[in-house]
């Protein structure tokens, strides 16, 4: 064969090889992400729910949180960093939930890796009433103690603007997560897009019905004031609905309430002739038991759905599920007809 002759045929066949392997690893990886489920991490109970809802049987749906653990204190051990790491998907509910995930994120070597911040574009709360409710504490103390140390902690108290992170029990701002989440999903694996689509509609119609249900329900009650011996979950919740909410403690609940706000409480109780008074999940309702029994009221359960126990996550317990006993706590409550 002439040398020129036998050049063209190495060019020709080393296209040919080069074409043969690009489409072949295109075909391995499309099919690698068709046989394979989406690997998402969660950091919270709802986003879970939601992610398993939007990907059904293509998504393999982790929540960060192990049963039963109080959210507000946790932090990720080397092991979660690792499963995040090695994740598709990583959902949070954004930074004044999990103040870890921005460092945790800049030190993975996963470029891969689609983050979802599920607080993107929602307007937060600032936690309601703190400021004037300082101020009060400020002149009940003066007036009866004139205490100097009383300035240093209003002063420390004053300069600290922390962002109300429970939006979830929002109903029209957990539309919007599931939004993100779905961008997520299609942004991974966009030949399914119609699939999480749809799952993602039907979810957002039943949290639609949900918060009609909800207004329906609560526009027929005798008091419009719910007194909570937990930390401050339900502020969005109060809002969206047109209700006043007492809570014993702040955003998280590492501290005790202060004897101040237990007088608040029970004068709360007293004054609107409430005759329950809520308590939270996941944690020993000692402060609801101690009001309860000095003001001669009766215990409900408002479950904020930050996360479930071992016995819920068994029973199947969804969002939804958890704020429909909801529902039917606040109508107890508040007298609703
Ligand atoms: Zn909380």
């Amino acid at each position: 064969m002439p040398t020129r002759q036998l050049n063209w045929v190495v060019v020709v066949v080393s296209i040919l090889i080069v074409i043969f392997t690009s489409v072949s690893c295109q075909k391995k990886e499309q099919e690698a992400v068709k046989g394979k489920k989406i690997k998402v991490i969660t950091t919270l109970f709802p986003l879970y729910d939601f992610a398993k809802n939007i990907g059904q049987d293509k998504a393999e749906v982790v929540l960060l949180l192990p049963p039963g653990v109080e959210p507000h204190s946790f932090e990720p051990k080397p092991e979660d960093i690792v499963r995040i790491n090695k994740a598709d998907l990583f959902v949070f509910t954004g930074k004044y939930m999990e103040p870890w995930a921005e460092d945790v994120l800049k030190g993975l070597d996963h470029k891969n890796l689609i983050v979802v911040d599920s607080s993107h574009g929602i307007s937060l709360m600032e936690e309601k009433g703190k400021h004037e409710h300082q101020h009060g504490h400020q002149d009940e103390h003066k007036e009866v103690h004139g205490h100097k140390e009383d300035h240093t902690h209003q002063h420390k108290e004053g300069h600290h603007h922390q962002m109300d992170p429970h939006f979830w029990l929002d109903f029209g701002h957990a539309q919007k997560m599931i939004d993100h989440i779905l961008e997520g999903f299609v942004q991974k694996d966009p030949s399914h897009k119609e699939f999480y689509l749809q799952n993602a509609e039907q979810y957002k119609s039943r949290l639609n019905e949900l918060d009609l249900k909800f207004k329906e329900v609560l526009s027929r009650c005798k008091k419009k004031v719910f007194v909570h011996a937990g930390h401050f979950a339900f502020g969005y919740l109060a809002k969206r609905y047109g209700l006043e909410y007492v809570s014993a403690y702040g955003f998280s609940p590492d501290a005790e309430p202060s004897p101040q706000k237990m007088v608040e409480l029970t004068k709360t109780l007293k004054k609107h002739g409430l005759q329950h008074i809520y308590h939270e999940e996941l944690i020993t309702p000692r402060v609801a038991e101690t009001l309860a029994k000095e003001t001669k009221v009766s215990l409900l359960k408002l479950h904020g759905a930050h996360n479930l126990t071992k016995d819920e996550l068994d029973k199947g317990i969804t969002f939804i599920s958890l704020m429909e006993e909801n529902l039917k706590s606040l109508e107890v409550g508040l007298q609703c007809q």
